[in-house]
């Protein structure tokens, strides 16, 4: 009965779930404090070219898992940076869900779907940030839809999930930020899901992020980049992230080692200075490199994008 689990009682995507991704009373890799030293020495060395390009007086460089992917093209990150954030149904939806999720964790899913989304809203509503002002104001289909497709993907996580039971050490979006350089650059995220808790003798920490719709190719960098946040914070260097996708009870997961972390510390450090370089000393517009891609999707700059136009032109000549 591995962490209380009576596994008699799982699924089968359940049971898999526990013993191939939590892999649940399985032991845990050593706790290597040398690697997480290392690490945090790297990161700070590579940095240090996006650091110095920072203007005096000038804010530092913010940069979490949305910036970094903005960075596949310097017009998509432009575009991040000029782009008012404004909640929509979409964007409020994974928030909602993880709340869902965090009080199906405290009640040991005992209650009904329809009320965990009903309790998510209110808590939301009530909180006075702006995810909950925007919450507060929603009524109508748009409010129905969203409830719907709340209590869909938290019935769907239920089904193929393993009970998260009320003992386990599971936290949800845990704020991880990483402040170098005195805060010329300042890192962050916020994985979904932190199972177990940080310990001297073992690398005991799974970060993992929930995902609906297809997969990215985005997504093994977005979870390294997670694991360099947890091994900075914590000074450890986390067990294993995993991104879990939804609409295939299916996961892509990675034990973190040197090669995992070293490979996000080159990525964040080359994507920071390219931020450095468009945020404090910006190019003309004819000079940016833009690289068409999922990205165009998301960009403001879309409707009038000449790259994007070559690549849908080109796409559609194949597809002819
Ligand atoms: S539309 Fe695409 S190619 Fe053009 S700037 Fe945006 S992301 Fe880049």
């Amino acid at each position: 009965m591995p962490w209380g689990l009576d596994v008699d009682l799982l699924t089968p995507a359940q049971r898999r779930a526990l013993d191939d991704l939590l892999c649940a009373g399985g032991p845990r890799p050593p706790a290597d404090d040398g690697l997480a030293t290392r690490i945090r020495d790297l990161v700070e060395e590579r940095t240090e070219a996006a650091a110095a390009l920072r203007p005096v007086g000038a804010r530092g460089l913010r940069l979490n898992k949305t910036a970094l992917d903005a960075l596949d093209c310097e017009g998509r990150y432009l575009d991040h940076l000029e782009s008012r954030f404004a909640w929509t149904p979409p964007t409020v939806l994974g928030t909602l869900v993880h709340r869902g999720i965090e009080l199906d964790h405290a009640g040991d899913r005992t209650v009904e779907v329809d009320e965990v989304v009903a309790q998510a809203w209110r808590d939301f509503a009530g909180a006075g940030d702006s995810a909950g002002a925007y919450l507060a104001e929603l009524g109508g289909v748009e409010a129905h839809g969203l409830r719907a497709d709340a209590g869909a993907r938290i019935a769907e996580f239920r089904e193929c999930f393993p009970p998260l039971l009320s003992h386990w050490p599971v936290r949800y979006e845990v704020k991880l930020t990483a402040r170098l350089h005195d805060g010329a650059i300042e890192l962050m995220g916020k994985p979904d899901l932190v199972f177990g808790a940080a310990s001297a003798t073992e690398r005991r920490l799974l970060l993992v992020d929930l995902k609906t719709g297809r997969r990215s190719h985005r997504d093994r960098a977005d979870m390294r980049f997670y694991a360099l946040l947890a091994t900075l914070k914590y000074r450890t260097v986390p067990w294993r992230v995993a991104t879990y996708y939804l609409d295939e009870a299916d996961w892509d997961a990675e034990d973190v080692d040197a090669d995992a972390l070293e490979a996000a510390v080159r990525g964040v450090a080359d994507r920071a200075v390219t931020a450095a370089r468009l945020t404090w000393a910006p190019p003309p517009p004819d000079a940016l490199r833009l690289l068409a891609g999922p990205s165009c999707r998301w960009c403001g700059r879309a409707p009038t994008c000449p790259t994007k136009a070559e690549a849908d032109a080109e796409w559609a000549l194949r597809d002819a």
